[in-house]
C-alpha cells in the first residue's frame, strides 16, 4: 500500500481555510491510526484546498475515517465488523435495541458496537453463535421474552423459525466438521500449515461450483486438493486447512461427506442403475467470499486447468502425482509432496 493521494471528486464547499465557498478536492490515501493501542493502516478520506495547498477533515469524514480504522482493527482481530453485526440483525429482522435485548445486553449496546465501540471477544462469540445456530437464538429470545411486547415476540419467533427451516442444519455440519478436524489444531504438513477455515472452504467450493459446469463430487475433491497443493507450492501454505487421505480415486479430504452439505452449494443426487452421482451446483443465495488476490489467482489457475476435465481424466491425472504414487491406502498425504506437483502448463 502506498500513501499516494487520489482524487475522488470535486465539490463546492465552504472552505474553513479561506473562509469562503469554493471548489474543494475530496482525496483518499492510506494512513495509520491507533485503535486499542494497535497500529492499523486504513484508507483515509479528506478534503484539500488547492488555494491554500492544505488538507482539512470535516467532522463527518472524521467519523467515517474513525469507523474505517475500527473496521480494519476488527478484521485483524477476527472480530465481527459493524456491517457483519448488522447482517445478523437483518437475518432475523431485528432492530439494534431488540437484538441487544435478545442477547441480554443493555438497550444501546448494539448501537454502540455498530458505531463507535469495539465488542469484547465474549460478546463477539455470543453474536456469532446467534448467527451460526438459529436454534440458540430462539432459546435466547425465549429466555428474554419478558423484554418484548407479546405481538412483537411472536413475530420475532416466527422470523427465527424461518431461518431455522432455511439453514438450521449448517450449525450441525460445522460442528461435525470441527470435530472431524479436532486433532489437526496445529499447522503441520498434514494441513499445509493452515488451520481449517470453514467459511473460506465454503467460499472455495462455491467459487469452483460457480465456474465449472459439469462438477461432480469426485472431481470437486480433486480440485480442492489442487487448490491447496498449488497454494502450498506457491506460498508454502494451503488455503482451506483440509487434510487429505490417499483413496483409490486420489486425494480425498477427511469428512468429505459433510463438506458437500455446506450451504454454499446445492447437491443434486442423480440416480444411475449402478450408483448415485452427486452433482454440485452453486447456491445462488450465497455471497462470493472475500478472497485475496493471491487466493483468487490460485483458484483461477486450478479452474482453468481442470474446467473441461472429466472426473475420470482428473483422477488419472492425480494418479501420476507423487502425492498419490508415494503414499499408501488411507495414508494422510503430506503437503510436502505438493512441492513436486506437476506443472500446470
Ligand atoms: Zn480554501
Amino acid at each position: 500500500m502506498t500513501n499516494e493521494k487520489h482524487e475522488i471528486k470535486r465539490i463546492l464547499y465552504f472552505c474553513p481555510l479561506c473562509e469562503e465557498k469554493h471548489e474543494i478536492v475530496e482525496i483518499s490515501y492510506y494512513d495509520k491510526a491507533i485503535v486499542k493501542s494497535k497500529e492499523v493502516e486504513y484508507l483515509k478520506r479528506s478534503y484539500y484546498c488547492e488555494i491554500e495547498n492544505e488538507e482539512f477533515t470535516p467532522d463527518t469524514l472524521m467519523d467515517y475515517n474513525l469507523n474505517e480504522a475500527r473496521e480494519i482493527y476488527r478484521k485483524s482481530e477476527n472480530l465481527l465488523t459493524s456491517a457483519q453485526i448488522k447482517e445478523i440483525r437483518d437475518l432475523y429482522g431485528l432492530t439494534q435495541k431488540e437484538y441487544a435485548n435478545l442477547l441480554g445486553l443493555g438497550d444501546v449496546t448494539i448501537q454502540r458496537y455498530e458505531s463507535r465501540s469495539i465488542q469484547d471477544p465474549t460478546y463477539d462469540d455470543l453474536m456469532r453463535l446467534t448467527k451460526e445456530n438459529p436454534a440458540y437464538c430462539l432459546e435466547l429470545l425465549n429466555k428474554n421474552k419478558e423484554k418484548f411486547e407479546n405481538a412483537r415476540y411472536e413475530d420475532m419467533k416466527r422470523a427465527i423459525i424461518n431461518v431455522i427451516k432455511k439453514n438450521g442444519n449448517l450449525y450441525f455440519v460445522r460442528e461435525t466438521l470441527k470435530n472431524a478436524y479436532i486433532e489437526y489444531d496445529k499447522p503441520t504438513e498434514a494441513n499445509g500449515y493452515c488451520l481449517l477455515d470453514i467459511n473460506k472452504l465454503s467460499g472455495i467450493i462455491h467459487y469452483i461450483a460457480k465456474y465449472v459446469d459439469s462438477l461432480y463430487k469426485v472431481k470437486l475433491m480433486k480440485m480442492l486438493w489442487y487448490v491447496d497443493a498449488l497454494s502450498f507450492k506457491t506460498y508454502n501454505k494451503a488455503m482451506s486447512g483440509l487434510v487429505y487421505q490417499h483413496f483409490p480415486l486420489g486425494a480425498v479430504p477427511i469428512a468429505h461427506n459433510e463438506i458437500i452439505k455446506l450451504p454454499s452449494v446445492n447437491v443434486l443426487e442423480e440416480e444411475h442403475p449402478e450408483y448415485t452421482a452427486y452433482k454440485i451446483l452453486p447456491n445462488s443465495d450465497f455471497h462470493l467470499y472475500d478472497f485475496t488476490f493471491e487466493e483468487l489467482d490460485i483458484l483461477q489457475n486450478v479452474i482453468k486447468k481442470f474446467k473441461s476435465f472429466s472426473t475420470q481424466q482428473i483422477v488419472s491425472y492425480m494418479h501420476e502425482e507423487d502425492a498419490y504414487k508415494f503414499t499408501e491406502d488411507n495414508e494422510i498425504i503430506s503437503f510436502n509432496y505438493a512441492l513436486n506437483m506437476k506443472n500446470f502448463n
